[in-house]
């Protein structure tokens, strides 16, 4: 036993993975040289023991994951046991444990560079991205008997075959490597396997969905294109979630290789500018690429996004009139808090078949092989009912076997889908 598995904070996974949960019917993928803390994946009540079994036999990807920004941000401590949730510093979607008892195969942790950094002088976000990828390598570093630094499709089916975790790294923020091939390059030494083209913001050489600070909306420049080449080169995925229409349908007609969406759902259902409209999840599947399901409800739910643009018209409106009376910005700030908190507590809960049309709207317009997930754990402030963290995760397979989908195609949508392109993009 490692000197690691005897430490306090495996603890109160062991008491979770002692609960209510099935013991895996085989021992093929437990995990574990003599910690007992994983030898089980917890199945969430309601979760059919057959479900279960084909959750567990499934090799499990999620392609997006923020948990590094709350360490960043909030000093979020990823190696012990958090309650699920958003709103504080110590609550969160994913840590160690969570990762170990939720059965995942491989996680994408997110390096996010802030849109701020680009305006800074000289620009700080290479050195933003970098220090993701420092602290994402040590978190690995500090558990090499549970995770595994990832780059290929090969770690995560040798991931699958130890019990570990695999852990990958997307860069998120085209910005990240500051109009510089060369920088792109390093991005990759360090491990990166995806650049989200952009983020809310756009670049110089990439138009974003939103453009927030009025940053470009547009296509792709001359050099945008040869990033996209580069990436293709390098054997790194080109991820156009959060890119403009314009800037996607740029990157599809150049990218050369499968192109994914590693955190973007189905415009059809939500008309959000962060989603993808059918032409363009036909665009990904005809590229063999995958589109990765965005868990926030203010993109997979019309009622939701709805009362959030709604509140957030509320608060401007409250700002401005609490403004106008002349009393200090910390009292008009802390208003503003107090009414943001009280009109969240009244926002609509996303039901978990809402979540659900999103994968099957996808498998059925692009096709069941090009679909996969990209949670946004640890980015976003609302979920689906019954998908707190995590360990929620096995609730997907059982309601795509509820709607009828095949054990064969619910492990493509878990997860197989993204292992078949890792084995054609990545290097
Ligand atoms: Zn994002």
């Amino acid at each position: 036993m490692n000197v690691r598995s005897s430490s306090p904070y495996l603890l109160p996974a062991l008491v979770l993975s002692l609960g209510a949960c099935h013991r895996a019917a085989t021992t093929r993928y437990e995990v574990g040289t003599g910690a007992p803390v994983v030898t089980a994946v917890m199945a969430p009540a309601g979760v059919s023991p057959r479900a279960m079994q084909v959750y567990r036999e499934a090799i499990v990807v999620d392609t997006h994951d923020d948990m590094p920004t709350k360490m960043l941000e909030d000093g979020y401590v990823p190696d012990v046991l958090h309650p699920a949730g958003f709103s504080s510093p110590t609550q969160g979607h994913t840590d160690l444990p969570r990762l170990l008892s939720s059965g995942i195969t491989a996680e994408f942790l997110s390096a996010w560079v802030d849109a701020p950094f680009a305006r800074t002088t000289p620009d700080g976000s290479f050195a933003r991205a970098v220090q993701y990828t420092d602290s994402i390598h040590a978190f690995v570093a500090r558990h090499p008997d549970r995770l595994i630094f990832a780059t290929t499709a090969a770690d995560v089916v040798r991931a699958k075959r130890e019990g570990k975790v695999a852990v990958f790294i997307g860069v998120e923020g085209g910005h990240a490597i500051e109009g510089s091939l060369d920088k792109l390059r390093e991005l990759h030494r360090r491990g990166a396997r995806y650049l989200t083209l952009t983020w809310n913001n756009g670049n110089a050489w990439a138009g974003s969905s939103i453009g927030v600070g009025g940053t470009r909306t547009g296509g792709l420049t001359d050099f945008g294109k040869d990033v996209v080449r580069e990436m293709n080169r390098l054997g790194m995925f080109v991820d156009l979630s959060h890119v403009s229409d314009s800037t996607f349908w740029d990157a599809v007609h150049t990218s050369t290789l499968p192109v994914i969406a590693s955190h973007s759902s189905a415009r059809a259902l939500n008309d959000h500018p962060r989603n993808l409209s059918d032409e363009q999840l036909r665009a990904v599947a005809a590229s063999g690429g995958v589109v990765n399901v965005n868990f926030f409800s203010r993109f997979l739910d019309p009622k939701y996004r709805l009362a959030i643009e709604a509140m957030e018209k509320q608060l401007a409106s409250d700002r401005s009139r609490l403004a106008a009376t002349g009393v200090s910005a910390a009292i008009v700030d802390s208003g503003v808090a107090r009414r943001r908190a009280a009109l969240t507590a009244q926002l609509p809960v996303t039901p978990l078949s809402v979540l659900i049309d999103h994968f099957d709207h996808i498998a059925k317009v692009a096709g069941v092989d090009h679909v996969g997930i990209g949670s946004d754990f640890d980015g976003v402030s609302a979920l689906p009912h019954d998908m707190a963290d995590v360990t929620d995760l096995p609730r997907i397979a059982q309601a795509l076997l509820d709607r009828g989908y095949s054990e064969p195609d619910v492990k493509k949508i878990l997860g197989g889908n993204m292992v078949r392109v890792m084995g054609q993009v990545l290097k």
